[in-house]
């Protein structure tokens, strides 16, 4: 399906629309899901030439490969356009949209999967974040990771890449959040986050020599977490291998934390990092999110942009530290 991008002429937030006009309403309805019975499409041994990249072990088997998404938002081919009708902005849908298959093994989860295979599943992202950005028409990179029913149709561990010619929203309003605080105070405010967080642990699951997991002072949702790197990076891919090794034992531990104390709730992850041009080095600082998906969020929420989040960040944090 070719899709375009539209902008909403009050705020900057950009969506994409399908360009076809023959849309089957009834499909809208009937929710695809995938039946057990079904061959899982990533244990297959899945045709070379339409691999994008992987990661092999010694013997050229594959430990962790990149497809090119079967059902795209957006598309890689064609050129950029953009284009204007009064005050209304668009432009065609492209972009990159790729999914990571993390590992041959078709029943494990980030809670159960060896972190160091978790570590060769980010090394995967960031080989992909450094290829993508040298496509000049690209913009800003989402990593998604989907865990659990709620989440995600396949069970086979996979997660998503998204390349996109914009910056979206929710990271502008994140950009221009860290500029201001640094424009005021000359800091990071993510720095001063973790300064803070480090200071009153209440609210911190998950502390090693690089990166901190805590629950956010004014978290959305339930059991909310973020996943922060003690040093400053704008950057998801400037991480080396020795930090990528530790977060995967970060991100494994976290995970498994969450399956054992919320009853392996579905979960969300998302990897929030400074997009390719005129990157902001010093008031951005690369991290992860993650929401289990304990409640779907009610239509209030989504309406009104203002959150009810029925669990304080310090009881979370208390119950996921057990
Ligand atoms: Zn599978
Ligand atoms: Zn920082
Ligand atoms: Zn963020």
């Amino acid at each position: 399906m070719m899709v375009e991008l539209r902008r909403d002429p009050v705020v900057e937030r950009w969506i994409t629309i399908p360009r076809e006009r023959a849309i089957d309403i009834d499909s809208l309805f009937s929710i695809e899901e995938a039946s057990p019975n079904d061959p899982c499409p990533f244990c297959r041994d899945q045709n070379d030439e339409k691999e994008i990249d992987s990661i092999r072990d010694a013997q050229g088997h594959w430990v962790t490969r990149v497809f090119a998404d079967l059902r795209p938002i957006l598309r890689v081919e064609g050129t950029l356009s953009r284009g204007a009708k009064g005050i209304y902005d668009r432009m065609n849908g492209i972009g990159a949209h790729e999914i990571v298959i993390e590992t041959p093994e078709h029943a494990l989860s980030w809670a159960t999967m060896d972190s160091r295979q978790l570590s060769l599943v980010l090394r995967t992202y960031r080989q992909r974040s450094l290829d993508l950005r040298r496509d000049q028409r690209l913009r800003a990179l989402f990593i998604v990771k989907n865990h659990g029913g709620m989440a995600s149709h396949f069970q086979h561990p996979h997660s998503h890449i998204v390349a996109l010619p914009i910056v979206p929203l929710s990271l502008i309003e994140e950009i221009e959040g860290g500029e201001k605080h640094y424009a005021y105070k000359e800091r990071c405010v993510w720095c001063d986050i973790r300064e803070q967080e480090m200071n009153d642990p209440e609210r911190t699951v998950y502390l090693d020599d690089r990166y901190l997991v805590v629950a956010p002072f004014a978290s959305r949702f339930p059991f909310e977490l973020l996943v922060l790197p003690l040093q400053h990076h704008a950057d998801f891919a400037s991480a080396g291998n020795d930090d990528l090794d530790m977060l995967g034992r970060c991100l494994r531990s976290t995970c498994e934390m969450i399956q054992r104390r919320l009853r392996d709730a579905s979960l969300s992850i998302v990897f929030h990092s400074a997009p390719f041009q005129n990157p902001p080095e010093h008031s951005f600082h690369w991290h992860i999110e993650i929401r289990p998906a304990i409640s779907k969020l009610a239509g209030f929420e989504w309406g009104t942009g203002f959150y009810t989040n029925p669990i304080p960040p310090e009881i979370a944090a208390a119950h996921l530290r057990g």
